[in-house]
């Protein structure tokens, strides 16, 4: 699929609006999905992420912090340790292996266990190098550049795809795991409102559209969302399901 055909017809003038919409209802709260500073443990905190919501990979990142207040801890911890600590996050052998791989391949990158080289790298080059390592694609990599080395990215996580393909930008047809997508939604927003919509949309995506049963009657986006691909049972919830869902990441 072509870069033109992820987005639909007037992508662009319905994402502006849609900006300002989140951007009046949550003012980029960022802090609430504690990401870091250091390169390093941004990009151990986005693996840590996978398949789990927020509040659980906070919990095991902290777990795993106290556990192993250094890298070079983890890196000597033997698979099956790390895993018990990282189990309240699901999938924690794999997250486990993941991590020891990347540790690994940091230390042959930069002959130690630190990403700081990246720091004066351009973009694409940062980028490019992120991607190689084990356990993070293009939005681990993009979170890494924007969070930690301060760069204009666009990370596309699953709230924000979700959003986007709902209300209009996306088309139907686009499909998270190509590159395709990314770059075509990361081009669409103008640099200085990167960081600003990425943490709005995922603060939207984890408190107002859920991803079985989206909360429409209260949404900012309502009036203009043609809320695509959604069936209309899917936007009058039970209280239970809606509970369930509320702060997962997808
Ligand atoms: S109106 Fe519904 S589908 Fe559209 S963005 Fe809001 S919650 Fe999501």
């Amino acid at each position: 699929m072509r870069t033109a055909q992820v987005l639909r017809r007037g992508a662009a003038e319905r994402l502006t609006r849609i900006d300002a919409i989140l951007e009046s209802a949550y003012e980029t709260s960022e802090g609430e999905l504690g990401n870091k500073e250091d390169p390093l443990d941004e990009a151990i905190y986005i693996i840590l992420s996978f398949q789990t919501d927020l509040r659980r990979f906070s919990s095991t990142w902290s777990s795993l912090r106290a556990a192993y207040p250094t890298w070079d801890a983890v890196e000597r911890a033997p698979v099956r340790k790390i895993a018990s600590v990282l189990r309240e996050g699901g999938l924690h052998r794999q997250k486990a292996r993941t991590i020891k791989q990347f540790l690994l391949a940091v230390r042959r990158f930069a002959g130690g266990l630190s990403l700081d080289a990246l720091r004066g790298m351009n973009d694409a080059d940062a980028e490019q190098i992120l991607t190689r390592l084990p356990g993070l694609s293009w939005k681990g990599a993009r979170c890494v550049l924007l969070y930690s080395l301060q760069r204009n990215a666009f990370p596309v996580d699953g709230n924000t795809f979700r959003v986007l393909k709902r209300s209009g930008i996306l088309a139907a047809h686009a499909v998270y795991r190509r590159r395709t997508s990314h770059d075509a939604i990361q081009a669409v927003v103008p640099p200085t409102r990167r960081r600003s919509l990425h943490v709005n949309l995922v603060v939207h995506g984890q408190r107002t559209c859920l991803p079985r049963y989206p909360r429409c009657a209260e949404c900012g986006l309502f009036s203009t969302c043609p809320r695509v691909g959604l069936p209309r049972m899917r936007m009058r919830e039970p209280m239970a399901s809606r509970q369930e869902e509320i702060g997962r990441l997808v």
